[in-house]
């Protein structure tokens, strides 16, 4: 029997709720998942690729078959790398429609052998941006409804904040 892998890309910049609840989605319905981190230096990242891969690794320990891989390269190849029939995007809204129509056209340009699948968050965990969070979190804000309490911690250390950023 072939085993259906699938590839989900990002920056994970921290890993969110979002994330998370599309990495379970995506895990039930694939053999193997695997978590492709980027380097992307042009985001400029509050943590660095081995920070994001040991965030992303501890909050999906518990999938079996999901596993956390860096990469800096054209997103097929690492696909064909991975052995991944499936690209996997999370949607969100409009606002990410024209970025992930356009990325997903492209890729399929350049290699149709490979299918971009996109799947919704929980309707709650929709609007979550890693970006948002980070911008909250300077403000001191509270992030906990939209991070695990571990990566709340890792925000609140890398902005020197002394307690746990919490909401109500
Ligand atoms: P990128 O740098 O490629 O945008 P991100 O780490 O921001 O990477 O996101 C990776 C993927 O997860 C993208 O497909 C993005 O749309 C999706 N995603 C992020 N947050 C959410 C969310 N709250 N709900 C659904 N999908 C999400």
């Amino acid at each position: 029997m072939t085993q259906r892998a699938a590839v989900y890309p990002g920056t994970f910049d921290p890993v969110t709720l979002g994330h998370l609840d599309i990495i379970q989605r995506g895990s039930r319905l694939v053999d193997r998942l695997v978590i492709g981190v980027t380097t992307n230096p042009s985001k400029e990242p509050m943590f660095t690729l081995p920070e994001r891969m040991d965030m992303v690794r501890r909050e999906t320990a518990d999938f079996p078959n999901v596993s956390v891989v860096e990469f800096d390269s054209l997103l097929m190849n690492f696909a064909e790398e991975q052995g991944a029939s499936m690209i996997l995007r999370g949607l969100r809204a409009v606002a990410d429609f024209e970025y992930e129509y356009q990325m997903a056209g492209m890729n399929q340009q350049l290699n149709d052998r490979i299918e971009t699948v996109f799947l919704m968050a929980d309707v709650s965990l929709q609007p979550i941006a890693s970006r948002l969070v980070k911008e909250i979190a300077r403000y001191g804000g509270a992030i906990d409804k939209f991070v695990t309490p571990a990566v709340a911690a890792d925000v609140a250390a890398r902005l020197g904040h002394k307690d746990l950023i919490r909401g109500k």
